[in-house]
């Protein structure tokens, strides 16, 4: 059973929240739309077939995730990347949690491994996971994991059954975020788990 570790802190460390250049809020893609434009990426056709199903999410208002411009743009490049093969993309965010007023979550680097992802399916396996950890053993800064991100190729970005049920194993922490970039419909929602059920919630990229 791979097991995330570090993600036990005595206390969040008290800091202001990062100035914020734009904020994504559920339902209004526009800031993702010109954030493709801006790193040049050009739409494309390409669905991959996919049994993952829409479940309807929840939307919360608190903006309690914060994202680094570097590394949101890394995990579109990546989704975007991989989907232009027909793959599906996957990583971990890598942060810190820290308290102003409340607590909020701070993502400033992804990390990606070489997935074993077919042009037909991509599914999480217990290898891929550990290849991440593996990975992670070679960050030499205190981090935690704040979440993990995945694509969909062209099927919208929601979270599926599966991935409610990846985020209830593995990302359960209330301040664990998952998000769901598709790289042809050019959004990348962000999603955590608030009394079991899982929410779209709103972020801000600083
Ligand atoms: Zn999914």
């Amino acid at each position: 059973m791979v097991k995330i570790e570090k993600e036990h802190r005595k206390a969040a460390s008290h800091a202001p929240p990062p100035r914020w250049r734009h904020i994504c809020m559920p339902g209004d893609n526009g800031v993702m739309e010109r954030k493709f434009e801006e790193l040049g990426l050009k739409r494309f056709d390409r669905v991959l077939q996919s049994d993952e199903e829409k479940v309807s999410t929840k939307i919360g208002s608190e903006v309690d995730f914060f994202i680094k411009e570097e590394a949101i743009d890394k995990i579109i490049l990546h989704s975007y990347e991989m989907g232009l093969e027909g793959k599906e993309a996957m990583g971990f965010l890598i942060g810190d949690v820290r308290r102003w007023k409340h607590d909020y979550s701070i993502a400033f680097d992804a990390v990606t491994g070489s997935l074993d992802s077919t042009p037909y399916s991509v599914k999480f396996s217990r290898n891929a996971f550990e290849e991440l950890f593996d990975k992670l053993d070679e960050i030499e800064y205190e981090y935690i994991i704040v979440g993990w991100y995945h694509s969909h190729v062209g099927y919208t970005s929601f979270m599926s059954n599966v991935d409610i049920e990846t985020q209830r194993k593995y990302f359960n922490k209330p301040f664990h975020v998952a998000m769901v970039i598709d790289p042809i419909n050019m959004e990348a929602k962000a999603f955590k788990l608030l009394n079991e059920q899982c929410i779209e919630i709103p972020y801000a990229i600083f």
